[in-house]
């Protein structure tokens, strides 16, 4: 085997391995991304306090509508139980009754308010409750099946890496510098001649060039400086 062909052989173990340590990457970046999980539990935390809040508001609205009413009670039994007999003071008290039933009206509606904004606040914290349980599950089973596609990627890299190894002491330290050093530059360090043209640069060649490395020299392209590979 030739010089070009060992390097064009590294080089496509070389390739391989770096796709395969994108892919556990990916895989590993997918396996810690909770970010919709977090944001769903952030909004159940607020729900909770706008629940909790709205309650409180309702509570003390059913307080105040029931001071009212009481206040309403008592007068309504001074009103009818004959002890107050001065006319004016009757009055007075039958307009009190008139303003305090209107304060119990306008206190009703802010109540049937409350009522349903509680409601709404409860359906929706059950949603957001919901929908957790949903992300949990996925979560879960995405821990499973990414956890075994990021176990079978290891292997797979930890034989590219004893393949790679195995590769680089058979090739000579002197090129497989070169290699590295073109590699490190140009991304890819060898090229095949097709048509008599550098696959790197698309450069034509010199047949004079392409024969040597034909013939198994390490000829590198004059223009991109890539190592010409010639099957
Ligand atoms: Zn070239």
């Amino acid at each position: 085997m030739s010089l070009a062909e060992q390097l064009y052989k590294l080089q496509q173990v070389d390739l391989e391995l770096q796709k395969k340590q994108q892919e556990l990457n990916e895989v590993e970046n997918r396996l810690s991304d909770n970010k919709a999980l977090v944001a769903a539990e952030s909004k159940l935390a607020s729900q909770k306090e706008q629940l909790e809040d709205a309650r409180k508001k309702q509570k003390s609205a059913e307080w105040e509508l029931e001071d009212l009413q009481e206040k309403v009670r008592r007068i309504d039994s001074k009103l009818y139980s004959g002890t107050t007999k001065d006319p004016k003071e009757l009055v007075n008290l039958e307009k009190e009754v008139k303003g305090l039933k209107s304060q119990i009206r306008l206190k009703e509606d802010v109540l049937l308010g409350l009522m349903s904004q509680v409601e709404e606040i409860e359906a929706e914290v059950k949603t957001t409750a919901e929908e957790i349980k949903r992300l949990k599950r996925e979560w879960e089973q995405r821990q499973e099946t990414l956890g075994q596609r990021k176990s079978e990627v290891e292997t797979v890299l930890a034989e590219l890496r004893g393949e790679r190894n195995g590769l680089g002491q058979q090739i000579e330290s002197e090129a497989l510098n070169t290699y590295e050093r073109i590699k490190l530059i140009r991304g890819q360090a060898v090229v095949k001649v097709e048509r008599g043209k550098c696959q790197g640069c698309h450069i034509t060649v010199p047949t004079s060039q392409w024969q040597k490395a034909k013939a198994g020299d390490l000829i590198q392209c004059t223009s991109c400086s890539r190592i010409l590979y010639l099957e």
